[in-house]
């Protein structure tokens, strides 16, 4: 990348750590005005950046993307501004006997921790990007944001109206593409939230240690979905058809893949198709289903299935309205799912994020249990059944970024609850107290009282009698 972009990034990082470090202590009410300035930049422009995914996607539903990435985002900005106040609070904790009847005291105070870095993906170009800030802001925190550049029109548009609602040493949008994302995530922040595969999460790590900075990696992986014979596969079925058809099934949190009892294989199928017919009687000319955001990931998403299909899976498309997607150029792809998958083919080895459900069979659900064990651990785990003992032999002998039961994505969108991955699927995690204390730094705080506690303590030299009683009575 030419060294004037890199000095260029430089320059910004510097100005807002200056202006940061000017300006503390800050009020309250200066993080809500700015918590505020985010949600009115979404809601004035809605419309204008639910159109530009659109044509960045080559369709996409606005009234999807009011939800996913207007509203859902003003949402998060809601709680915080709700919640921020009780969030900051410094926490007084005890300290140990004696030293509180002599006066000392101790307390965490949550304090900003200066310039946090956003590097976002495609998917939900708008709310992947605003959310984070609306913490990052409430936690007092100043902020520079990389967006994808498979969706330009967006993130041209984010970096104009940040400009009008923020001083470039509050918010600062920087657009490019790898090699601007490669030099920003090599930026000597103060924190560093990444959201995107787990690849490039990998890079990014590697680039934040340079500088020690610390990451939030918010990734991807194959979140399964576990079906018990007490399910209720028409209902479940037309859930799951909700969660991977929504964006085209490209959601981090999209179930990946289904693992069904062997006797129940049919019915599971039947659902899911019969759910994605009554939503979407046809594909092609709706607006409601989203294409697929550019070739590459087309062409790479039908691989994907020709892999499977050489390799002896049984290839499934649901084509409600017997459309011709062959000749189509619009990038759209009907649901499609894959039976007898083995580990050998492409769906089963990497993260789908489109709409492409291999489906396995267990004989008893320990099966599923040991096959999520062996693999990545996921971003989310689905398991639909009334059979609390089973959920909960589910639930117990797994481990996931989050769980929703009986649905699929939903706990995502609870802002009470923490959101992030477990080891290749992420680190860290952000909504909620959690993401609040993410971008804060517990900093511990120890007032000493008037009494020489080093001499009570016996910790002063000359040692002798008093050191070895204190020492004795602090391992009694
Ligand atoms: P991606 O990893 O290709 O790109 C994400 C961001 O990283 C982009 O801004 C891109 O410019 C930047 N980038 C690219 N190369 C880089 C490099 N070498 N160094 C630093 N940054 C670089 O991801 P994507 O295709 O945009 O998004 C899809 C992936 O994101 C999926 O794996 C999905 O599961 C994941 N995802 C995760 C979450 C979550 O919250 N956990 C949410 C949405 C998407």
């Amino acid at each position: 990348m030419a060294d004037d972009r890199k000095a260029d990034l430089d320059a910004i990082l510097r100005r807002q750590r200056e202006a940061f470090t000017a300006s503390r202590p800050e009020s309250m009410n200066m993080r809500k005005d700015r918590v505020k300035r985010a949600m009115a930049l979404l809601k004035d422009h809605s419309e204008n950046l639910c159109k530009a995914m659109s044509a960045d996607f080559g369709n996409r539903s606005v009234d999807q993307s009011m939800i996913t990435d207007i509203a859902g985002t003003v949402g998060a900005g809601k709680h915080a501004l709700k919640n921020m106040d009780k969030w900051a609070k410094p926490e007084k904790r005890p300290v140990q006997f004696p030293l509180g009847l002599l006066g000392a005291k101790a307390e965490v105070r949550y304090e900003p921790k200066g310039v946090i870095g956003i590097l976002s993906p495609w998917n939900f170009p708008v709310n992947l990007a605003f959310s984070p800030l609306m913490q990052v802001l409430a936690a007092g925190n100043r902020a520079m944001i990389k967006p994808s550049e498979f969706t330009e029109r967006t993130s041209l548009l984010m970096a104009e109206l940040v400009d009008e609602y923020f001083t470039p040493d509050e918010v600062a949008v920087v657009t490019g593409g790898p090699e601007v994302a490669a030099a920003f995530s090599e930026l000597p922040f103060d924190h560093l939230v990444f959201t995107g595969s787990t690849p490039t999460g990998r890079r990014v790590m590697e680039a934040a240690s340079k500088n020690l900075v610390p990451v939030t990696l918010e990734l991807g992986g194959k979140s399964p979905v576990i079906m018990g014979k007490s399910a209720d596969f028409a209902k479940a079925g037309e859930r799951i058809a909700l969660g991977k058809m929504m964006n085209a099934g490209q959601i981090c949190l999209a179930p990946d893949y289904m693992y069904v009892p062997q006797d129940k294989q049919d019915e599971a199928i039947q659902g899911v198709s019969d759910g994605v017919a009554n939503m979407y009687p046809t594909l092609l000319e709706n607006d409601d289903y989203a294409s697929i955001v550019s070739d590459r990931h087309f062409e790479r998403l039908q691989g994907m299935v020709a892999d499977a299909r050489d390799k002896g899976a049984e290839v499934i498309e649901v084509n409600p309205g017997n459309e011709d997607f062959s000749s189509a150029n619009q990038r759209k792809m009907p649901l499609t799912i894959l039976k007898n998958v083995t580990d050998e083919m492409e769906a089963m080895q990497e993260e789908i994020f489109g709409p492409v459900l291999p489906v396995k069979t267990y004989k008893t659900v320990d099966d599923a249990v040991d096959y999520v064990n062996e693999n990545d651990r996921p971003l989310g785990l689905y398991y639909f059944g009334q059979d609390t003992e089973e959920q909960e032999r589910v639930l117990t002998r797994t481990i996931s970024g989050g769980v929703t039961t009986n649905d699929v994505i939903f706990h995502v969108s609870m802002e009470d609850l923490p959101f992030g991955g477990v080891g290749p699927s992420g680190m860290g995690s952000y909504h909620a107290i959690e993401g609040f204390k993410e971008f804060s730094h517990a900093r511990a705080v120890y007032h000493q009282p008037k009494i020489d506690i080093a001499k009570l303590g016996g910790f002063k030299p000359p040692y002798g009698k008093a050191s070895q009683k204190a020492a004795a009575t602090m391992m009694k």
